[in-house]
């Protein structure tokens, strides 16, 4: 396994590559969500790049940014015992220099559910992808459908920017009561983590509600949020069923695929999760 930590070593190796690269880009602290991603690319593809970078472009100024969890020698044995090729690991310094002026902006598909609570996240995202994406040159790329909304707008960015490389969608990797992993899960404490699986068993509950034949959005929204508030821990951002590839809400879920996003927040930690019906 390469770890490189410069673009110039990057594109050095890249040159020399022959064969596809899967790229997974990650911001670290790694668990098996992101372990997936990794398999799955080493499946597809004749080298694995991994990127770890937390990237600050994405977080607001009142977010977490500088308490996000990090572990790298844990990570990279995680990498090493999955046989990754490379691992790309960039200073912010490496990534925007100072005076660093240009911005990848998807319009749209950006402005509700993650993109109205965060302004300006899907900004860094997009930007970040195209950089990593323009220096790892991969043939595919691998992301979670954990992140739904950031799945659409990276599928929109590289279709609308004729950007050579395909966007693999891998499946949200849970925990056995359903809570989808993610680094973050590390901020809840004991009493938080148990609250915690309530948003799978609100989206549940609507997969539920549907496969019963309902198809009214604002009535299975409702039952959602009324089983949110029955733990007194969570309280809801948002709740939102909407057309699965504009993201725009749905009065009715029938035949095209709908997306059922949440975001609730257990304490101080804002969990997200969704499911796709039809
Ligand atoms: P992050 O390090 O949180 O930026 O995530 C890196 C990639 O891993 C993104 O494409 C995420 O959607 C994906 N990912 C994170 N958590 C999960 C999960 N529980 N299941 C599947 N993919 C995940």
């Amino acid at each position: 396994m390469r770890v490189i930590k410069t673009i110039i070593e990057a594109r050095k190796i890249r040159w020399q590559l022959s064969g596809s690269v899967g790229f997974v880009p990650t911001m670290g602290y790694l668990h098996e969500g992101h372990l997936t991603l990794v398999r799955r690319a080493k499946k597809e593809n004749s080298i694995v790049a991994v990127s770890i970078f937390v990237n600050p472009t994405q977080f607001g100024p009142s977010e977490d940014l500088k308490k996000y969890p990090r572990d790298l020698n844990r990570d990279l044995e995680l990498l090493e015992r999955e046989k990754t090729d490379i691992v790309f690991m960039p200073s912010e310094q490496e990534m925007y220099p100072s005076k660093f002026n240009s911005w990848v902006d998807v319009e749209k598909v950006t402005e509700r559910l993650e993109g109205a609570s965060r302004p300006g996240h899907f900004r860094g995202v997009a930007t970040i992808c195209t950089k990593l994406f323009n220096i790892i040159q991969p043939a595919r790329a691998y992301f979670g459908q954990k992140d739904a909304q950031q799945v659409v707008v990276i599928k929109k960015m590289v279709a609308d920017l004729n950007m050579d490389l395909e966007i693999v969608v891998v499946p949200t990797v849970r925990e056995s009561d359903g809570l989808a992993m993610s680094s973050r899960n590390i901020y809840l404490n004991t009493e938080e983590r148990k609250a915690a699986p309530i948003l799978f068993k609100a989206l549940s509950l609507a997969r539920q509600l549907w496969q019963d034949g309902e198809q009214n959005a604002d009535k299975i929204c409702g039952e959602m949020t009324a089983l949110i508030q029955k733990e007194p821990l969570a309280s809801i951002d948002y709740i939102s069923i909407a057309d699965a590839d504009t993201l725009e809400e749905l009065k009715e879920v029938s035949h095209q695929p709908a997306l059922v996003s949440s975001a609730v927040r257990i304490g101080r930690t804002k969990l997200i999760d969704n499911i796709t019906l039809g």
